[in-house]
């Protein structure tokens, strides 16, 4: 805080396409899509004008007892593009309230099936789910979270899948994905008193664009449905195509009892998230109006029509300009340059999946020691970045890239090489 008081923060007055542009006419590309949210970049036709058109008509109405049509539409086209089986929406305003709904749901399940001894989670180390209560205890980051511990609930913890810092000690693929076996024997010896499992498939993205080896996700379904226990996907950060499929349990044909989506939802307009279920979750919580097996938990601000109108306005420009085919050129193009900053004296591991990437820097290569906190480095590179037009924002010392999917393909060669040329910089200044 006593470091920000002494900056001069950049103040971004407008945005075209993936730049920024500050109040003294700056322009910088959006590295990491303002916060992980933007998708087709700024100043989208179909979003501006589905909001516009929105305005005109209503701005608000509640979703309790009444609906409207942008959060009726939308639920039917979330519907048709998530993964077969999920059948409900729920929503909510940001990613953090969609994850304890997730949770809340999932505990309510088992309360209504009959299980009222199921109340407990599995959660991942290096997890991150939101900054609410619910979401910190099914968190992982010791450095967000530990501060809170005497707040939070106890939860089972199973290993990361971060193979370059595998906590198991072991290598992929000759570990056989230990990592997922140790989920799964979490659920063996503790099934009868855990609800759900929460993790966020392939990338633990706020815990350092860690990147799952496949066949991790398709493990821990396994495991769910062996010991009947709920699979609580947090697509928060990996929904709306950044990892090259629109979800990212697709890489694995995966369909988990509960999605939880938002950031990319309105395109990074507006704040809105889901929590989607199947039909069976839905139906436990169906019974007569003095049983009360609703689900007590909404929103003031939930399906709000122009949150919905932007989101609709979203999927449409995903149709429109053929977002993932032609995101697959792009991804290409990223994960060969990113094989490049292996070369780089302080570069540990590159990490990516589709347009989400992460270049670990390291003090030392050989014996992996990361750089002391003190030293910042990551910020040093973000800082360079800013000097060549790149607003990019690090986790620690992980420099994340993490462009709008609509960046033209100049564009993205530029943010990589600006990246690179800071990373050499700063590295070699230290
Ligand atoms: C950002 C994020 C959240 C929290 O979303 P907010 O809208 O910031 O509350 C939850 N889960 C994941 C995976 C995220 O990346």
């Amino acid at each position: 805080m006593r470091e920000y008081e002494g900056k001069d923060p950049v103040v971004i007055e407008r945005g075209e396409g993936a730049y920024l542009i500050d109040s003294e006419g700056r322009r910088y590309i959006d590295g990491v899509s303002s916060l992980w949210v933007n998708i087709h970049g700024h100043g989208v036709p179909e979003i501006d004008n589905a909001i516009k058109k929105q305005v005109d008509l209503i701005s608000h109405s509640t979703l309790l007892g009444v609906t409207n049509p942008p959060a009726a539409l939308l639920a039917k086209e979330l519907i048709d593009i998530c993964p077969p089986g999920l059948k409900k929406v729920f929503y909510s305003g940001d990613g953090a309230s969609a994850v304890e709904v997730a949770l809340k749901m999932a505990f309510q399940y088992w309360q209504h099936k009959g299980k009222p001894g199921k109340t407990k989670f599995v959660s991942l180390r290096n997890a991150y789910h939101g900054d609410t209560l619910g979401a910190v205890s099914v968190g992982g980051i010791d450095l967000f979270h530990s501060a809170f511990k005497p707040l939070l609930f106890d939860t089972y913890q199973a290993p990361s899948y971060y193979c370059y810092r595998c906590e198991l000690g072991k290598t992929y693929p000759s570990c056989e994905l230990a990592c997922a076996g140790e989920a799964g024997n979490i659920l063996e010896a503790h099934h009868e008193e855990i609800a759900g499992v929460i993790l966020e498939p392939y990338v633990q993205a706020a815990g350092g664009m860690i990147v799952s080896p496949p066949g991790y996700l398709g493990r821990v379904r396994e495991y769910c449905d062996r010991y009947g226990v709920l699979l609580i996907l947090d697509e928060v950060a990996t929904g709306f195509g950044r990892t090259g499929r629109m979800f990212a349990c697709e890489h694995e044909g995966v369909t988990p009892d509960i999605l939880v989506l938002g950031k990319g939802m309105t395109g990074g307009y507006l704040p809105l998230s889901a929590t989607i279920t199947t039909q069976d979750v839905y139906d436990a919580f169906l019974g007569e109006y003095e049983e009360f097996k609703t689900f007590f938990h909404g929103h003031s601000y939930a399906g709000n029509p122009l949150a919905c109108a932007a989101s609709l306005g979203n999927l449409e420009a995903f149709r429109k300009y053929d977002t993932l085919r032609n995101l697959r050129e792009k991804i290409d193009y990223l994960e060969e340059e990113l094989k490049e900053f292996n070369g780089l004296k302080h570069v540990g591991d590159v990490r990516s999946k589709g347009l989400m990437a992460g270049i670990e820097l390291v003090l030392d290569k050989e014996s992996r020691e990361p750089y002391p906190a003190g030293m910042k480095m990551g910020w040093r590179v973000a800082e360079e970045a800013m000097n060549e037009e790149v607003l990019i924002r690090p986790l620690g010392n992980v420099v994340v890239l993490m462009p709008p999917l609509g960046i033209p393909m100049e564009d993205l060669k530029k943010l990589v090489r600006a990246t690179y040329n800071s990373i050499k910089r700063a590295t070699e200044a230290a």
